[in-house]
This record gives structure tokens, C-alpha cells and sequence, in this order.
């Protein structure tokens, strides 16, 4: 302060202090308060695979608008859906819950008398209790009666397929082309009739024209999109702008339009100025489906595929996007599930959670930057209906002896008939070290009889909770599916 008169001395700091606290408060003022009802995109892939993104590995053909998302956002790579099918997968992502501990298994056909039983408490009718509007387009599969149906379930809007749009006359396999005349539904209600594969291209264009009407409608007032794309589930098709474009043949193409769905979707929210107030998230139901052969999809080297237990069934894809909240670029390794969704989504837009017991574990301190955080230590896998087929603390996974798919050993298919599969191969228990062992090929229960023990702890408490078919045990703690009146 030399060389400033004497009599400022006292002066001049008070107004550097004063212009300093200034900077402070503008600097303060303009930083935008974290949005308290931020909107909600939820992209769910049907029989994508881990390794079909560009970001993943994916060759012969490109995916720019969900690299660019994954660069502009988080990509999870232990993320695990809750069971390596259909139905079960989306029960468990829209209520938090293990979906055995709803009565939900596999996939449910054409007139099933099961569904979602509406006493649960889905993402869309909490959100919706919260002033949100509720909007699904795609595919539904949690049962196709009437009193099952979203509109039912907490959305406002639905236009999509009742489930799987190869349950039509026109399935490969004889003996399933029994299936009813495949529908649209609107609402409550029958739309056109998808007859051909000419039809099913226009699947994911519509899907994602009806997506781009509903923000432009709530763009005003918070709104959460549900985006279940049919595809890339076989049957495959494009529509004309993208049929026969890549190099890849039509499972490229597929590829090619519904990363094109995604772009176009986030294209539409920062056009009308909600970029850094829309949580997008991406995500696939289960893996790719192997005895499809060029039909399929990659695991990126996962073991076995869909309707698994291993890796390759249940490990997926998860992006996440939100500016200025959710780190951009960044890779996390911590493992979370479709289970964690629900009560991560729920607390982010100030929503309650279910009334009833769920599953799932709270992430939004990682999803906003903590990377010190592990929301997630444990995780029962379940397949076929309720028998414990694994389980996973950290990077360990105990493999129980269980009967169950393998695609191992058989010619894949081709051109969009299924090659064989098996439903009764004798898998040994064994455990697996994912950390230097991903592929799960080397049984080191030997060396850990430790971890063995601590994993079988973990086992008996799943047991005890949902029980267990292999062991013949009933669990505790189970809930009713829905059943139609007729
Ligand atoms: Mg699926």
C-alpha cells in the first residue's frame, strides 16, 4: 500500500472489497439455480447390445449422435439391466423394483391375463402427481389388456406397440406364427395394423415424430418422455431415407435410424431453449439376442447374450446427459442397475418415492460429480421367472449351478431366421473375478473361498427376500402381479 496516499489507505481496500463482493453477487445472481422440475428423456433400446455404439466398439457402421451424447455426458460401463428380457427389464425400470418381486417375468405374449399390476407405483405416476406431463411412445410390454396399459399406469399419452413386434403371423419360427395381426395402439385404443416389413420400417420414424409433437407440446410445463424404441429387436427394418445405407446390412441401417431417433430428439430440446433443463438418459432392455446371427447385436465381448444371466445379457449401454449438472466426457466404472433409476429420477424432480417397498439405490450425488461415491455395493440377478442364477458384490459375481440358455456351440442364423439355442445347458457354479476377467471364463473359487462365503451371505438374504425356484425356497417379501378381470 506504499504507494498509495495515506489518507486512502483506509479507503481504497473498503472499495476493492465492496467491487470484490460485487463480482461475487453478479457472478452468484447470474449462476441459474439447479432446475428444481427438470425434464426427463428416457431412451430404452430393445436387444441392444453393450458393444452397438461407435463409443463401444461397434464396426461397419457409425453412431455420431450418441458418441456426441456420450461425449457431452456420462457413459456408464457396469451398468446391468434386471433381467435380460422384455417385460421383466421394463418392470424394473419404470418401479424401481426387482421384477420377480412383482410377479413379473419374461416376455409377455398377445392377450396375456398378466401385466404390471396398476397398484404399483410407476416413474410416470409419481412424476405426474408432480405436474408433469407423461408421455410414452414405443413399446410397452407390460401387458396388453386394457387395464395394464400405460394410460393406466401414470402416462397421459401413449402411441406405440402393445409388445415385441415380432409376436405377428408373420414370425420365422412355425410354430409362434399363431401370434394375432400386430397393432398400433393409441391411447386405449386399436390403430393400424403393422402387416409387413414395409410397415415395420416406419416404426422408429413415427416413434420419433410422436416424441418431437409431445415436447413441442409441454414445452412450457416440466414434462417426462418415455421413449421404449421396438427396435433394434428383430424383426429388423428401416424406413427408406436409411434402408440399405450402411455397410453393415439392416442391422447397420437400424443402427444408423435409431441414432438418428436420438439426434433428432435432442436436436428438438435445444431448439426450444430446454437443453440445460432435460435430463436424457439411454439405455437398451437387455443384450442382443445371438442366434440371430447378422440380425443381432454385439456384447462387446460379453459372455452369452440375451435371455442370460452372464454379462452379455444383462450388461448395457447407459448414457447420460444433462449440461452444466452431469459431468461431460466422463467414463464411470461404478456399477448401477435399471433398478436405481426410478429413485435417482424421483428425487432430481422433487417427486415422492413408491409407497411400496423397491430395490432400487440413490445415484444423483455420482450422477452430479462425486466420483468418490459407490451407490451400489450388491446385486441379485434373477432370470427365469425366480431362480438365483448370481450374484455381485463389487467386482465379484458367485454363479449358482443352474440350468439355462446358452448360444455356445451353435451356428448363428442369418437374414432374419433365428439358429438354435438351448434352454437346458448345465451351467456349473462357479466364481468370477470381473476385473481381470470380464469374459467370465476362469472359476477362482478355489483361491477365495472367502469371497465365496461373503457372496453366499448375500445369496441367502436374496433367498429369504424373493426366494428362489432353484432351491425350491418362497420369499418374503413378494408382491402380486396384475391379473385380468377376463
Ligand atoms: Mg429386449
Amino acid at each position: 500500500m506504499a504507494f498509495l496516499p495515506k489518507h486512502s489507505s483506509r479507503v481504497v481496500p473498503g472499495v476493492f472489497l465492496l467491487a470484490g463482493l460485487g463480482l461475487f453477487m453478479g457472478a452468484w445472481m447470474m449462476k441459474p439455480a439447479p432446475p428444481t422440475s427438470p425434464n426427463v428423456v428416457l431412451f430404452f433400446m430393445d436387444d441392444m447390445g453393450y458393444g452397438d455404439l461407435s463409443v463401444t466398439g461397434a464396426l461397419a457402421y457409425t453412431t455420431p449422435n450418441l458418441d456426441k451424447m456420450a461425449a457431452e455426458g456420462t457413459r456408464f460401463t457396469n451398468f446391468l439391466s434386471a433381467q435380460a428380457v422384455c417385460s421383466a427389464s421394463r418392470a424394473a425400470l419404470l418401479t424401481g423394483c426387482y421384477p420377480n418381486r412383482l410377479g413379473i417375468s419374461g416376455a409377455l405374449g398377445p392377450n396375456s391375463p398378466v401385466g404390471l399390476n396398476p397398484d404399483e407405483e410407476t416413474l410416470a405416476d409419481l412424476l405426474k402427481e408432480k405436474g408433469y406431463a407423461t408421455g410414452i411412445f414405443g413399446k410397452w410390454h407390460l401387458g396388453d389388456k386394457k387395464e395394464f396399459l400405460p394410460l393406466q399406469q401414470g402416462f397421459d399419452d401413449y402411441y406405440g406397440v402393445p409388445y415385441s413386434h415380432d409376436m405377428w403371423p408373420l414370425h420365422p419360427n412355425q410354430a409362434q406364427a399363431h401370434y394375432p395381426p400386430l397393432r398400433w395402439i393409441d391411447g386405449n385404443e386399436p390403430g393400424p395394423e403393422i402387416r409387413n416389413l414395409d410397415d415395420a420400417g416406419q416404426i422408429t420414424r413415427t416413434i420419433t415424430d410422436r416424441a418431437i409433437s409431445f415436447i413441442r407440446k409441454h414445452r412450457k410445463k416440466p414434462f417426462f418422455l418415455y421413449v421404449p424404441h421396438p427396435l433394434p429387436h428383430v424383426p429388423l427394418a428401416a424406413s427408406g431415407q436409411f434402408k440399405g445405407r450402411s455397410a453393415r446390412g439392416i442391422f447397420g441401417d437400424v443402427l444408423t435410424e435409431l441414432d438418428w431417433s436420438v439426434g433428432q430428439v435432442l436436436a428438438e430440446i435445444k431448439k426450444q431453449g430446454l437443453d440445460e433443463n432435460t435430463l436424457v438418459l439411454f439405455i437398451s432392455d437387455n443384450g442382443p439376442w445371438l442366434n440371430y446371427g447378422d440380425h443381432a447385436g454385439s456384447t462387446g465381448g460379453f459372455r452369452e447374450g440375451k435371455g442370460t444371466s452372464f454379462e452379455g445379457g444383462q450388461r448395457v449401454p447407459f448414457l447420460v446427459r444433462w449440461p452444466g449438472m452431469v459431468p461431460a466426457g466422463r467414463v464411470s466404472n461404478k456399477l448401477l442397475t435399471a433398478l436405481d433409476i426410478l429413485p435417482t429420477v424421483a428425487k432430481l424432480c422433487g417427486a415422492r418415492l413408491p409407497k411400496k417397498r423397491i430395490d432400487g439405490v440413490d445415484w444423483t450425488a455420482l450422477l452430479k460429480g462425486d466420483n468418490t461415491v459407490t451407490p451400489r455395493e450388491k446385486f441379485y440377478y434373477y432370470y427365469r421367472k425366480n431362480s438365483l442364477e448370481a450374484v455381485r458384490q463389487g467386482e465379484w459375481k458367485l454363479v449358482f449351478a443352474h440350468p439355462g440358455r446358452t448360444y455356445e456351440g451353435f451356428l448363428p442364423g442369418k437374414d432374419g431366421k433365428p439358429g438354435p439355442s438351448t434352454e437346458s445347458h448345465q451351467f456349473p457354479m462357479a466364481l468370477y473375478d470381473l476385473r481381470r476377467d470380464p469374459g467370465e471364463r476362469y472359476d477362482v473359487q478355489e483361491q477365495h473361498p472367502d469371497v465365496v462365503a461373503e457372496l453366499e451371505k448375500v445369496a441367502e438374504e436374496a433367498r429369504a427376500d424373493l426366494g428362489d425356484d432353484i432351491q425350491k425356497k418362497t420369499g418374503a417379501n413378494v408382491r402380486e402381479a396384475g391379473h385380468a378381470d377376463q
